[in-house]
């Protein structure tokens, strides 16, 4: 469980407790309602009678209740003991006697005097290993109060003492005494509380220390920007930019020309428009007789902001290069080469750009698109490249201000928040797949018209070959039974580059008329003319990854449809997401809501951003505690940057024991 020393094993939180409170008595079940009950094993048998099955039943002093198995008869058969303590969840149904059908269980313990100590009783995350090793959350509960016995001494305070006064907060040994053996709900929500304001203090002096020594101005260089040239290049553009893309070009403007390197966070919606605006920094920096160099997360994507660039500018005042990792060796190696050399001004790549033989001459700029799919690593890689460079991340997935603060407190914020005119509405319908053949017809109806089409079919890593395997078939159907009539391709990650580009130009071109895709088209593809984004099993995609999808259409004049298919029954979550997806079209909306269904943990993967994670506290849920753990850590570094007064020492041990590892990724964005 990851756990290699005794204070390890003290924090390990219990996954949930269980309220002997809100135990129903077997007596008091009612039919259909879902309920969780605790007794004692006192039977348990396989019958063949019927279809096989697993019998436990348990006994609470008021009745008998039979947990049932079907599947996995013997798995199930040797985890149970009888006289072992069981709690079982799950829906009631009385049927001769009372039962749950495959109950959510945990053991609780094993022997009759252990049953009444504690109202409230924790429970461990348990591993296949651990169970199969015979240990369960009464073996955690043991090992655990023995070293708490033994070791609860050694637990220092790691917060100011002024602050666990101000605040009331419970002292930290006490904290980890009542996480295992609560003795009351309401000392475990004040161990909560704790926790959460400890864990958000924590993170937040990791923050301000970030930002007092790595904001202390590093020089950076000073681009001297040929204003002619970029003016030209606006000119030729095929439209005119929003007042939202000058506004922000406008800021990067003048970063660039600062003595400091820019370190700037680029959000936009999607289709706002945000490639022109890298594309115009990189050509800034260009323009100043400096390298730059643009990492996309995709191999199409890279190669599409390739072409857009090269129809932008005169290839023959820039030298551009494309690298990705599909290219063969020895082309790779001359890239290189001319990249060392300042051959090649601008670079636009995939993470085949950070690999370590890759040497810029005098790398100026670097932006990373769709900042989310990279991790803190893979960005640091690049920047490193460069001495000091400016950089410019973007991303479409909108974060409340708030958060923005927190996760990027060291980054500066531009917003492009409109998008370009004349956007039609995209129209989104949620069908079920028994539909499947009217929505065909809809779509030919549209093809006909000579629109274009994607009909995307999930490809989630765990079962990628199944699901590939699903999409080839599914492409095979639909090009031979359903659109015969129609050009149509497969699009996936597996192609080898030269494939993919073909496919993209051929779409893009208008020569194919259906583009079967798995999600690999998810981020930034461009092609106007789309207007039908039809998603298989739009029940396994998220909600930005939806919102991704959808905005691949609705980016010429013509109406737009984006059509999720699902299976009759999906979850309750799933059913919000669809909902949602109908509702509203706004990125920033769908960002909201998505927070709100899945918290931030699961939303952002904090890895990625450097910062710790969090095992108690949510960075949306627990707002208020956020803004006042920040305002005090804030305060603090202000105050005494180094944590040298004697009040701060405590928690400059524990920050240096437990974070300092991260606070050395603070100097790179
Ligand atoms: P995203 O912000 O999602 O990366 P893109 O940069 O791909 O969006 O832009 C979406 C589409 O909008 C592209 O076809 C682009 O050419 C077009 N576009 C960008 N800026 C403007 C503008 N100012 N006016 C009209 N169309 C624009
Ligand atoms: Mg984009």
């Amino acid at each position: 469980m990851g756990i290699t020393n005794i204070m390890e094993l003290i924090e390990f939180r219990p996954r949930r407790y269980l309220d002997r409170g809100k135990v129903s008595p077997i007596n008091k079940l009612v039919p259909d309602e879902k309920a969780t009950v605790f007794g004692e094993i006192v039977s348990k048998k396989i019958t063949a009678r019927g279809r096989r099955r697993l019998i436990v039943t348990i006994y609470d002093g008021y009745g008998l209740l039979d947990a049932i198995w079907f599947n996995q008869v013997h798995y199930f058969d040797k985890i149970f003991k009888e006289r072992q303590t069981a709690a079982f969840s799950g829906k009631v149904t009385f049927f001769k006697s009372w039962q749950i059908i495959h109950p959510d269980f945990d053991i609780i313990n094993e022997s009759r005097q252990m049953l009444h100590t504690g109202h409230i009783i924790p429970l461990y995350p348990g591993s296949e290993t651990l169970r199969k090793a015979g240990l369960n959350s009464y073996g955690m509960r043991r090992i655990i109060s023995s070293v708490l016995r033994k070791y609860r001494e050694n637990i220092v305070e790691n917060l100011p003492a002024y602050l666990v006064k101000r605040y009331k907060l419970i002292k930290r040994s006490d904290a980890f005494q009542q996480l295992h053996f609560p003795e009351s709900e309401k000392l475990l929500e004040q161990t909560l509380r704790r926790f959460k304001y400890e864990e958000l203090f924590f993170l937040e002096l990791l923050m301000a220390l970030r930002k007092h020594f790595y904001k202390t101005p590093v020089k950076g260089i000073q681009m001297n920007i040929d204003n002619n040239r970029i003016k030209k290049a606006v000119d030729s553009l095929p439209y005119d930019l929003t007042d939202a893309q000058r506004k922000v070009l406008s800021e990067m403007y003048k970063d660039l020309r600062s003595r400091y390197p820019m370190n700037r966070l680029l959000q936009g919606d999607v289709g706002s428009g945000k490639t022109v605006v890298a594309l115009l920094n990189l050509l800034m920096v260009v323009s100043s007789g400096f390298q730059s160099a643009l990492m996309a997360p995709t191999e199409i994507l890279a190669q599409q902001h390739y072409f857009n660039i090269i129809n932008i500018l005169n290839a023959d005042e820039v030298k551009i290069a494309l690298l990705i990792g599909s290219l063969r060796d020895g082309d790779k190696k001359v890239l290189h080469e001319k990249i060392g050399n300042g051959e090649i001004d601008l670079v636009i790549g995939t993470h085949a750009l950070i690999q370590g033989n890759v040497q810029f001459k005098k790398l100026g700029l670097v932006i990373i698109d769709e900042q989310h799919r990279f991790g803190v690593m893979q960005r640091a890689e690049l920047v490193k490249k460069g001495f000091n460079p400016h950089v410019l991340v973007m991303t479409a997935t909108p974060i409340p201000r708030s958060l923005a603060l927190t996760l990027y407190g060291d980054l500066d914020l531009s917003i492009i928040d409109e998008l370009p005119p004349g956007r039609q509405k995209i129209k989104t319908h949620w069908r079920t797949e028994e539909k499947l053949n009217l929505i065909y017809g809809f779509v030919r109806q549209k093809v006909k018209d000579g629109q274009q089409a994607y009909i995307v079919y999930p490809l989630i890593e765990e079962s990628e070959k199944l699901d590939l395997k699903a999409a080839k078939v599914a492409y095979r159907r639909l090009s031979k039974e359903i659109f015969p009539e129609y050009k149509l391709a497969l699009l996936h990650g597996r192609l080898k580059i030269e494939e993919k580009e073909k496919v993209m130009q051929l779409f893009k071109k208008g020569n194919i008329d259906i583009l079967v895709s798995t999600t690999v088209i998810e981020v930034g593809v461009d092609v106007p003319n789309a207007t039908i984004m039809l998603i298989e099993h739009a029940e396994r995609f998220g909600l930005n990854q939806l919102h991704q999808l959808r905005g691949r259409v609705g980016r010429g004049a013509k109406e737009s449809h984006c059509i999720l298919i699902t299976p009759e029954n999906i979850n309750e979550t799933a059913q919000q997401r669809m909902a949602i997806m109908q509702k509203t079209n706004n990125g920033f909306v769908i960002a909201d809501e998505d927070l709100r269904i899945r918290g931030s943990g699961e939303f952002f993967g904090t890895r990625q951003h450097g910062i710790p994670d969090l095992n108690y506290a949510d960075l949306i849920l627990d707002h208020k505690i956020v803004k006042v753990a920040r305002d005090d850590a804030f305060g603090i570094i202000k105050k005494d940057p180094k944590l040298r007064l004697p009040a701060h020492t405590n928690c400059r041990d524990y920050f240096k024991g437990k974070y300092f590892e991260k606070f050395q990724l603070g100097n790179i964005a």
